[in-house]
């Protein structure tokens, strides 16, 4: 294992009712609040009105910023920073999914910043303070809600990074599956293929010695694979929100990678993807994630085979392993296409064109991946298998 020091000092308050415990959460830090969300999900399934109750009833002063875009734009979260600068905002409220967690982690430490925040997603500058900020959770994804990370889209330059630091952390995050009910399909599909990358992300490590965590790693994914299955099929089924919700956050808030350095490369990839052509995160993963495993089977083989039979429960008896890593990749890309996920770039009607620009974009630091260390070229590579 690699040395390491945790800390997450998020507090978790989770299951239905809990939206109740939101005014107390907030008084520590103030009665000034900026209640942050996206295109108006909340206010359609009922959550806006709930808070704003609540935060009425506590005599708040509660000051709108909606239109939160998928994808969170760098102007979006200056416009939020503007925002609590005007209004002298104590606390901020993010009332969604990954892309309005991220924008308010940005927004809380630009709050506090006098440059340009683009500064702190490039690590130009780091924030030495930040307005403190909780989640309502409405959407099962990114883990967001429990990690210090941050992905931020620069429109004019067409670039796409996560960032992060012991301020992106969210002070308490209220998760009700309620509030998640209303997600649509597509949305649900793309939280399962979300939370799986996550967890390849971080079994494909290179540390030794690593067993708990690899075995924790395949659980989690035979878990979400199950539960998922059943998801899609039954959307409105609580217990089955609620069992995604709790994976999701699991997913990526540093519990299955404590010891472990994963990979991260495919998330690189797919963040230069929808930096050019805006298409939704788990999307780009579901296409890319099955050509990554296939062109990385050859730096460590026995990875690959291991996963494929204890989560994809492939028989190995007279394979080689190829034919058994191969064979798993396979039931994971037949997994994504049964539940509704993408299969090409096709898909969202992209073709060769900027393929070469994607790459030089997801190789801008160097290689791409801890695990993998892929070139550029062999991103290219990658992408043009996908098409
Ligand atoms: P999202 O982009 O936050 O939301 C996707 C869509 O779902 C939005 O249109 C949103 O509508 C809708 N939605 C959300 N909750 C809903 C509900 N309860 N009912 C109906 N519709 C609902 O999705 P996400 O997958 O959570 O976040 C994706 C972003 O997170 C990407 O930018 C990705 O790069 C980033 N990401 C971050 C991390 C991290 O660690 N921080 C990890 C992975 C990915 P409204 O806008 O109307 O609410
Ligand atoms: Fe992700």
């Amino acid at each position: 294992m690699d040395n390491f020091i945790f800390n997450n000092p998020t507090k978790l308050i989770f299951g239905q009712g809990q939206l109740q415990h939101l005014p107390k959460e907030l008084e520590t830090y103030g009665k000034k609040v900026l209640l942050v969300y996206g295109g108006g999900s909340i206010k359609r399934n009922g959550l806006y009105d709930e808070i704003m109750k609540l935060l009425k009833d506590d005599d708040f002063e509660v000051v709108d910023m909606p239109g939160v875009e998928p994808n969170p734009r760098l102007s979006t979260a200056k416009r939020g920073a503007d925002l609590c600068k005007e209004h002298n905002i104590d606390v901020i409220i993010a009332a969604g999914g990954g892309s309005v967690i991220d924008c308010t982690k940005l927004i809380a430490s630009a709050a506090k910043y006098d440059g340009d925040p683009w500064d702190f997603v490039t690590g130009k500058a780091t924030p030495k303070e930040a307005l403190p900020f909780g989640t309502v959770l409405t959407i099962t994804a990114t883990s967001s809600e429990m990690n210090a990370g941050s992905v931020i889209t620069n429109e004019e330059t067409q670039e796409k990074y996560g960032w992060g630091g012991p301020l992106n952390y969210p002070k308490f995050s209220i998760l009700d599956p309620k509030y998640t009910l209303t997600v649509p399909l597509d949305q649900t599909v793309n939280g399962i293929v979300d939370t799986m990358s996550h967890i390849f992300e971080q079994y494909f490590h290179t540390a030794d010695n690593a067993l708990f965590q690899d075995e924790i790693c395949e659980a989690a994914l035979r878990s979400v694979m199950k539960t998922g299955e059943q998801l899609v099929k039954d959307p409105e089924n609580t217990e089955l929100r609620e069992s995604m919700m709790f994976a999701g956050v699991w997913g990526l808030n540093g519990f299955l990678s404590m010891g472990t350095r994963g990979d991260w490369g495919t998330h690189n990839i797919e963040h230069a993807v929808s930096a050019v052509y805006d298409i939704p995160h788990a999307g780009g993963l579901a296409i890319l994630f099955p050509h990554w495993m296939k062109h990385t089977f050859p730096k460590n083989p026995q990875r690959f085979v291991q996963l494929a039979v204890n989560v994809f429960g492939v028989d190995s008896a007279d394979k080689t392993n190829e034919e058994i890593a191969m064979e798993g990749i396979d039931r994971l890309s037949a997994y994504w296409k049964g539940i509704g996920a993408p299969v090409t770039l096709a898909d969202y009607d992209i073709d060769d064109s900027k393929l070469e620009l994607i790459a030089e974009k997801a190789a801008v630091n160097g290689p791409v991946g801890g695990f993998a260390k892929l070139s550029k070229d062999e991103v290219l590579t990658l992408l043009k298998a996908s098409l």
